[in-house]
């Protein structure tokens, strides 16, 4: 599909913006040094039996660490720490991995420096996620992409979820551009089916999240590797 006539791009969050892997493979592996006292093996154990492999430094995507929920982490390692109650594992994931990952999610690139060249080539820039509206605003304010980013969208922010079309319709509403002249940026197949079925002119998806090549070959106009990949493309 040619890539011109694209004016405007909407952007996922979490896995697109920021890094899944760098964000959250330190936080399981930090996680697991500390329940078995830095036993390695043990640790490498745990870390590939819920999705991790080594060899390629990719998850598995249907695994518990890359789609799975904390509860389904640690029952994938609960068999490695004998004598630990699984409710009580999981209220400690719980806790700990949301403080971490809202203090330090890992941005795939500079996204300031990015948002700014592609403003500058006169694109609308959006963000469109199944987070919440204030965590997408927050971390729009903590990197500096206020005044560069027109439109945002959360779960909750009344345009209903992915993969259904309403947060590129409402983008599209707001910026006054046809569907067609938008390119959806996502991670997941949620995100380039969202893209189908508004009619978005392109649906790039990015290996910077949970979903390998293979799986958004299927959905996407475009795999790769990452953001920052953009500029070439369009
Ligand atoms: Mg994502």
């Amino acid at each position: 599909m040619s890539s011109t006539g694209i004016r405007a791009i909407l952007f996922d969050k979490d896995g697109t913006l920021f890094d899944f892997f760098r964000t959250w493979m330190p936080l399981y592996e930090k996680l697991a040094d500390l329940l078995v006292g830095g036993d390695r093996a043990r640790i490498e154990r745990m870390l590939r039996g819920s999705g991790y492999d080594p060899a390629t430094g990719r998850l598995d995507p249907g695994s518990p660490l890359a789609a799975g929920s904390n509860r389904s982490i640690a029952e994938s390692w609960i068999g490695e720490l004998p004598g630990t109650d699984l409710e009580a594992l999981t209220r400690r994931m719980d806790a700990r991995f949301a403080e971490s990952l809202t203090l330090n999610p890992v941005p795939v690139t500079d996204l300031a420096a990015l948002f700014g060249r592609l403003k500058r080539r006169g694109l609308k820039l959006g963000v469109a996620t199944m987070d919440s509206h204030a965590a997408a605003a927050a971390a729009i304010e903590t990197y500096k992409l206020v005044g560069l980013v027109d439109f945002v969208a959360g779960y909750d922010s009344g345009h209903g979820e992915k993969p259904g079309p309403g947060m590129v319709h409402a983008f599209c509403r707001m910026i006054e551009l046809p569907e067609r002249s938008v390119a959806v940026v996502g991670d997941t197949p949620h995100d380039m089916e969202m893209a189908r079925s508004a009619g978005a002119g392109l649906a790039i998806g990015v290996l910077t999240g949970a979903s390998s090549r293979e799986v958004l070959a299927d959905y996407a106009d475009h795999v790769l590797a990452s953001i920052a990949e953009l500029e070439r493309l369009l």
